[in-house]
């Protein structure tokens, strides 16, 4: 295995090791061993990274919507950069995150890259005005206009699980508005957050308008950045419990919080399903060992049919075999988990599932046979009932539950009888009846038929604890804007 180059801070357009000069290891979800090294933030680096961008948003002239087109070049230049640099991001992916080759061509980097290129082609649509007309008020006329402008400095927080990804899409979505960034990524990825100061360096961006602090303290940077005054607006994805914890620590300063949080999608297949076999089997939890918010890890499949599908599904696992877990098959989608503690985690939710009286029809073990990192195999639980707590919580590991219901009805109150609401599924032969029961269903993004919900231009996001606010798309960008009304009198 290569040995990636050192994550460095990015504060005020300087790429610097930490204050004091400490590092901590990076350890590698195929292996278990040290990939890389990151400069790691103290308090000292975090506050330096806080007056930058306060200072680049306050006192040049970055945010003002005549840029836009300054901005939309610069941020270009960027993504050229960051496609020369392709085979890095790849190796950043895999060695950090765990993301076996065939997840790399997916999630991990292409359709990265992808979704960048769609903020693009969207943000010249963005309007920076709206005229509201005029309106009478005591006998005199008065003209109204709202303004669009640049929320203001923006405290970026992101997880380990695509770091790209959304990297991507609240780094390049605040820049395009105008803001300026302090981006955090999360311990176990420093490197994929570290490239963003590397290669704005190289393109040239001002001073203190992006800026990038890794370190190994989950909390240390992203506190800091949820209390300080000077930050405007924080935008979070990561788990449901921390998202609440930065909503109740903001509140100290108003701060405006986006959140994109965690998930326990349904996806419902009806009787009618075209290929029922197939859409059964299909439904195994495998891309990146189910560490996707939005995967659908609760499949509901109808009373009728549920011996047959658990039975398609065992013979579904059988079959799969050993396809996963090998570092250099450009085939294999699922990998790792991204750490001992998320392999311990995983590993006692699969306890929990036996305890629930769950019936465990595949995988269930670790596999240190497959290397020294943190493999747990691809694992099916039928016999479960919606309210396990194998149902309830989010495992973020490769962990299908496999739910009966009665008819429509039910399959819609089980979907929804969740604290989740990002994402979930329908298949019908019967389209209207598909789209019937997706509208029924309280969450940000529905699949009917095998639909593809996630791409740079459409919004995504979750409805109750999955979050607040939209990534991705125009509302994407819209996130990172305030609307200033301005009215006139008519002469
Ligand atoms: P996490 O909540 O543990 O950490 C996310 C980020 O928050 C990391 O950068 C972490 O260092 C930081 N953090 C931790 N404690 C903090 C605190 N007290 N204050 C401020 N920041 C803090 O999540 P994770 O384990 O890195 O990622 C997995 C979770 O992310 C899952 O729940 C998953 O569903 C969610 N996720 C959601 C989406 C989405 O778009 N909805 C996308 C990807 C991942």
């Amino acid at each position: 295995m290569t040995t990636l180059p050192d994550a460095l801070l990015y504060i005020d357009g300087e790429l610097r090791p930490a204050a004091g000069g400490k590092i901590y290891d990076v350890i590698g979800p195929w292996t278990g061993d040290v990939v890389g090294k990151a400069a790691d933030a103290s308090a000292e680096d975090v506050e330096a990274a806080i007056a930058a961008a306060r200072r680049a948003f306050d006192h040049t002239d970055w945010g003002n919507p005549e840029n836009a087109c300054k901005r939309l070049e610069l941020v270009t230049r960027l993504r050229d950069l960051f496609e020369a640099n392709y085979d890095r991001l790849s190796d950043l992916a895999r060695h950090e995150a765990g993301a076996p080759l065939g997840a790399v061509s997916r999630a991990h980097v292409a359709m990265a890259l992808e979704a960048w290129d769609d903020y693009l082609r969207v943000f010249p649509r963005l309007e920076w005005q709206r005229p509201y007309g005029s309106r009478e008020h005591f006998g005199s006329s008065h003209d109204r206009m709202a303004l669009y402008e640049p929320i203001g400095v923006v405290g970026a927080i992101t997880p380990w699980n695509v770091p790209l990804f959304v990297n991507i899409g609240k780094v390049v979505a605040a820049l395009l508005a105008g803001c300026t960034v302090i981006l955090k990524p999360a311990p176990n990825t420093p490197g994929e957050g570290a490239i963003f100061g590397e290669l704005a360096r190289e393109a040239g961006f001002p001073n203190g308008v992006l800026n990038v602090v890794c370190g190994s303290d989950p909390a240390l940077a992203g506190e800091m950045l949820v209390n300080d005054p000077r930050v405007d607006l924080i935008s979070f994805t990561g788990s449901t419990g921390v998202g609440k914890r930065i909503m109740e620590q903001g509140a100290k300063t108003l701060k405006r919080v986006f959140l994109e949080l965690g998930g326990k999608s349904a996806k419902i297949v009806l009787e009618d399903a075209p290929n029922f076999a197939q859409e059964i089997a299909q439904s195994m939890l495998l891309f990146h060992a189910g560490q996707g918010c939005a995967v659908q890890s609760r499949l509901l499949v109808p009373r009728s049919r549920y011996a047959e599908a658990v039975e398609i599904l065992r013979r579904a696992y059988v079959g799969f075999g050993e396809n996963w877990g090998d570092f250099d098959n450009p085939q294999h989608i699922m990998g790792p988990v991204v750490s001992q503690r998320q392999k311990d985690r995983v590993l006692s939710y699969i306890e929990l599932g036996q305890q629930e009286g769950a019936t465990l029809i595949a995988g269930g073990k670790a596999r240190p046979d497959k290397g020294g990192g943190f493999f747990i195999e691809p694992t099916c639980f039928a016999d479960v009932t919606n309210d396990m707590r194998i149902a309830q919580e989010e495992i973020f590991g490769p962990v299908l539950v496999v739910i009966p219901f009665e008819d429509d009805d039910d399959a819609v109150r089980i979907a929804n009888d969740s604290q989740y609401g990002l994402s979930g599924g329908v298949v019908s032969a019967d389209l209207d009846r598909a789209m019937r029961i997706a509208r029924r269903i309280r969450a940000g993004s529905i699949s009917v038929n095998g639909g593809m919900c996630i791409a740079g231009d459409i919004p995504f996001g979750g409805y109750k604890a999955s979050g607040l606010g939209r990534e991705w798309g125009l509302e994407g960008i819209e996130e990172y804007l305030e609307t200033k009304l301005v009215a006139w009198r008519a002469a």
